[in-house]
């Protein structure tokens, strides 16, 4: 049976540069929870699908699919034969996707994809609902926190390296935490710290010694392929 590693947390808490080099190192391939909700978000929008209308994101949403392809790593994905790419991380897609997230056939549809993905192997996946949804009995699960400061700092420096967005700190900052209220406040599998989960506050911590308190903190008998 493949292995599970699940790391949930706010947006801008590290989880994807954390658990990008923790898959590196075990040889777990990462997983990115957030960009099929992301996705789901893109066409949504693409075909001019209200957000704010959950029956209407429940209808359409039954009809994408995604292509998952293990590359490099990763799993990665495709929507028509196309990359998303950068499409799904615009300022607009940070807007509609905590709602579309909300509706609850989007959520079956998306936590089926990824349970069927330990077909691909050991995984390592990051999220809002992976340690109390999609993996909750996995023996590695993670809650990886930051301050709001600290989060809206790094997610401004990321936008705007990958030449995404110039938005200002503060603007940045509204719109996680915007995005934090939704995801913890929803009926369906809201973002929450799991019973049992490792909880790591990376404020003042480097990427470095979160990934070292991570895979010190796995079952030993993962450890053997450990680079
Ligand atoms: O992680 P990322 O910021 O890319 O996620 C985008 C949005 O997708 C989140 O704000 C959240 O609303 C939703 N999401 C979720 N459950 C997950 C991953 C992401 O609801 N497991």
């Amino acid at each position: 049976m493949s292995h599970v590693i699940a790391i949930d947390g706010p947006s801008g808490a590290g989880k994807s540069s954390v658990s990008r080099s923790v898959g590196r190192r075990m040889r777990f391939l990462h997983v990115d929870s957030g960009a099929l909700y992301r996705i789901m978000t893109w066409q949504c929008l693409l075909n001019k699908i209200d957000t704010s209308n959950p029956e209407a994101i429940a209808e359409f949403s039954q009809s994408v699919e995604v292509e998952c392809i293990p590359e490099e790593g990763a799993i990665t994905y495709r929507v028509n034969g196309e990359r998303p790419g950068n499409a799904i991380r615009t300022p607009e897609i940070n807007r509609h996707a905590s709602p579309v997230a909300t509706v609850k056939a989007v959520r079956d549809r998306i936590t089926q994809w990824l349970q069927e993905m330990t077909r691909f192997g050991n995984i390592i996946v990051e999220g809002r609902d992976i340690t109390t949804a999609v993996f909750p009995d996995s023996p590695a699960r993670f809650y990886l926190d930051a301050s709001a400061e600290a989060r809206a700092e790094r997610r401004r420096k990321e936008e705007v390296k990958k030449g995404i967005a110039d938005q200002s700190v503060e603007d940045v900052k509204k719109s996680l935490l915007t995005r934090d209220k939704i995801d913890s406040t929803r009926k369906h599998a809201p973002l929450r710290k799991a019973d049992g989960a490792f909880a790591i506050d990376s404020t003042s911590m480097t990427l470095e010694d979160v990934i070292e308190t991570v895979i010190e903190a796995l079952p030993d008998s993962w450890k053997k392929d450990l680079k």
